[in-house]
């Protein structure tokens, strides 16, 4: 499903003298399927974006379309219909775990959009091989495991409602780069299985070469710029003035070439290799 930004404002602590606009006017279309990724300097309004995605925050103007969902600061029809549609990955959702079992934690997502305790206790099954844990840890309280190991599980509980898109609010921050590489591998696995639109908010840019095929810029509250990752990074002067850092073209050279058509790069690999 497209999700179709029109016109959207979004303003915190309106008519207060704190009074923030934190979107100005945002017209921008994260395509179906797509693997987008939103970067920009702290304070850009990533987070504010994405946050709307799933009904979290509301546009104080314009209208957010995703698919047959309609949001506007007024209209918040069928907030459970989107959340089931939308999956939202925090920093650590390991802080969102709760139940006493592994497996009702996961199935608590299911059971909640009305799904059979059957199908949902199936849907653990599935989701706990997909993140790459035994069976054996269904039983086992949540809290028993290792910081990892509780990741994956909250992450299985997102899946498990199997939803069509999934916004990721930097899932990769505090691993290291097997432990970063291991998770984007989940997320594209699953989006390869269930044909879904990932939204990967990012400060790592080597992540956005690897796996976005679409990039957002956001600076102060506008869209800065949009296209492949080959056309934004090409646009070094834009990005450092407003305070990024593309990881020189040389490094990115092995990944672009495995992903990209080589004539959007004909001098980086002639160099880089
Ligand atoms: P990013 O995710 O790019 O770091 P945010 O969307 O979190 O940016 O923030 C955009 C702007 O809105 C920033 O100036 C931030 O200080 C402000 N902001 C974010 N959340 C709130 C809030 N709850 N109340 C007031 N201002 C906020």
């Amino acid at each position: 499903m497209d999700i179709v930004f029109n016109n959207v404002s979004h303003i915190y602590m309106r008519n207060t003298p704190f009074e923030k606009y934190a979107l100005k006017d945002i017209k921008v279309t994260i395509p179906s399927r797509s693997f987008t990724a939103i970067i920009g300097a702290t304070g850009s309004g990533k987070s504010t974006l994405t946050q709307h995605i799933n009904g979290l925050l509301t546009p104080s103007k314009g209208t957010v379309q995703i698919g047959s969902h309609h949001i506007t600061r007024k209209v918040r029809r069928d907030m459970r219909a989107l959340r089931q549609d939308v999956g939202y990955i925090f920093q650590y959702p390991e802080h969102q775990l709760f139940e006493e079992t592994v497996e009702k934690d996961i199935c608590f997502g299911p059971l909640n959009f009305d799904v059979s305790e059957t199908i949902a206790k199936r849907k653990a099954h599935e989701m706990i091989e997909l993140v790459g844990l035994s069976k054996d840890i269904l039983q086992r309280s949540p809290f028993e495991l290792s910081g990892g190991q509780m990741r994956r599980v909250a992450i299985a509980g997102v899946l498990a409602s199997e939803p069509k898109v999934i916004v990721l609010d930097e899932p990769t921050a505090s691993l290291d780069p097997i432990g970063r590489e291991e998770m984007m591998t989940l997320f594209t696995t699953y989006q390869k299985e269930h044909e879904a639109t990932i939204v990967l908010v990012t400060h790592q840019m080597e992540e956005v070469a690897q796996y976005a095929d679409h990039v957002i810029v956001m600076n102060k509250g506008e869209i800065a710029m949009q296209g492949t990752p080959s056309e934004v990074f090409s646009q070094s002067d834009m990005l450092s003035a407003i305070g990024l850092h593309p990881p020189p073209i040389m490094k990115l050279g092995h990944q672009f070439k495995r992903r990209f058509n080589l004539d959007e790069w004909p001098t980086v690999f002639d160099e880089g290799e």
